[in-house]
């Protein structure tokens, strides 16, 4: 059953965050999008609302505690409710799901994306971490299993649709866009007192707390560089971030013959996740519209990438290769975990995935436990700091 109005089944791994919610949204919208599975961490009202409004019938909780909660609280309904990463691998095959939204924060979502796609599922990626670490085990096998990676962030879904119809062959670079984040323009003195409430301000986008901070010191934006190295095949060089204050170029892909194809819309993460739960078709979504003359002007900057040195710091990861971006990725999960504590500065973050990276002898080509281990290796690093 394909095409308008046929049903999609889709389970949502992480479906209690930023792009979990946004994701169920859309299904609310959209009669003919059935959901079958749900997963979280630990948030069991959260999840326990979503189960009795969408009646999946596999949910479960990576928490043991939480899911024996949430198996009370829902023992009237028919969700069966497993626990751990048996339940997300079992949630990864469920064979009754065409499409897995892989929504979670961080590199648990390695192994379900991976047993996802072995089974034949459809992959709408939002979890960039599962890339970044393990680009080079996902991809090959996405393309011998002749299954679909989606790109979600909204960049990468902007590149997609960019390419969307044309040669990739003759693709000559693509122009990564980025906000900026909310200290744009401030130099190194200015970010000595930055305060957690500051990093979580982003002038345009609102998204789950990491990423927020991430938006803040650009290391998301590095992530998105080797996020599009492995989804569209193209050397770092050739990925050219270009600072767009004003978030409405979403990204652009630029082609042999100078000719530019961009994709533009308001800054809001509901239309790259439709568009990846539809593709290639796109529906009808409410919303504001893109107004040329109240915007007037749009702007372009080259990044700071002394002051911002999370960018800089990830094109040196990718140019190391191996288990680098792991470490330059978990060194950053950490890093970024202990500011939201308050317990170390902003610009402490840096040093930290620095040091994590100096400290780290790299792994060509590591497996899944190798990049497991490079993983755990950071958190102690920093954690015996
Ligand atoms: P949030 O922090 O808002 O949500 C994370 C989700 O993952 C929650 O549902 C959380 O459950 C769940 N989760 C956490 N740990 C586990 C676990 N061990 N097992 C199962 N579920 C778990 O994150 P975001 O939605 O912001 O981001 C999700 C991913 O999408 C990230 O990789 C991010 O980089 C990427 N992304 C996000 C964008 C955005 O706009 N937010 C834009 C582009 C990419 P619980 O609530 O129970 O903790
Ligand atoms: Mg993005």
């Amino acid at each position: 059953m394909k095409g308008y109005g046929s049903m999609k089944r889709i389970g949502v791994l992480g479906s209690t965050g930023s792009i979990g919610t946004q994701t169920l949204d859309i299904v609310r919208n959209n009669r003919d999008l059935q959901v079958k599975a749900l997963a979280a961490g630990s948030n069991v009202s959260k999840l326990e609302e979503q189960i009795r409004e969408f009646k999946p019938e596999l949910a479960v909780m990576w928490d043991q505690l939480a899911a024996q909660e949430l198996k009370i609280k829902i023992a009237d309904t028919n969700t069966k409710v497993l626990c751990g990463m048996e339940g997300l691998l079992e949630l990864a095959v469920y064979p009754e799901m065409d499409v897995l939204v892989t929504a979670v924060v961080g590199m648990i979502g390695i192994k379900p994306t991976i047993a996802a796609i072995e089974a034949g599922k459809t992959i709408a990626l939002a979890n960039k971490e599962t890339l970044v670490t393990a680009g080079h085990i996902i991809m090959p096998l996405a393309e011998k299993r002749k299954v679909a990676i989606l790109p979600v962030d909204s960049e990468h879904s902007a590149i997609f649709q960019s390419m969307h119809g044309e040669n990739r062959e003759r693709v000559s670079k693509i122009l990564l866009t980025a906000s900026g984040g909310p200290f744009r323009g401030k130099k190194r003195e200015e970010l000595l007192d930055i305060t957690v409430e500051d990093a979580l301000k982003h002038p345009n986008w609102s998204m789950g707390r990491k990423i927020t901070v991430d938006s803040s010191t650009l290391v998301n934006k590095g992530l998105e560089v080797i996020e599009a190295k492995w989804l569209f095949g193209v050397e770092p060089e050739d990925i050219q971030v270009v600072v767009h204050p004003q978030s409405i170029i979403h990204s652009m892909v630029e082609y042999v013959d100078g000719g530019i194809m961009a994709q533009l819309g308001m800054p809001d993460m509901k239309l790259p996740i439709q568009y990846a739960l539809f593709y290639p078709d796109r529906r009808p979504m409410e919303g504001k519209r893109v107004d040329f003359f109240k915007l007037g002007s749009i702007s372009f900057e080259r990044p700071d990438t002394d002051t911002f040195r999370g960018l800089a710091m990830a094109y040196e990861a990718i140019a190391v290769g191996g288990s680098m971006p792991t470490v330059f990725n978990a060194a950053n999960e950490k890093a970024v975990a202990l500011f939201l504590e308050k317990k170390i500065k902003f610009l402490e973050i840096y040093d930290l995935i620095q040091g994590a990276m100096e400290n780290h002898k790299v792994i060509q080509s590591p497996s899944v436990e190798e990049i497991l281990e490079a993983e755990a290796e950071a958190y102690e690093y920093i954690g015996n700091r």
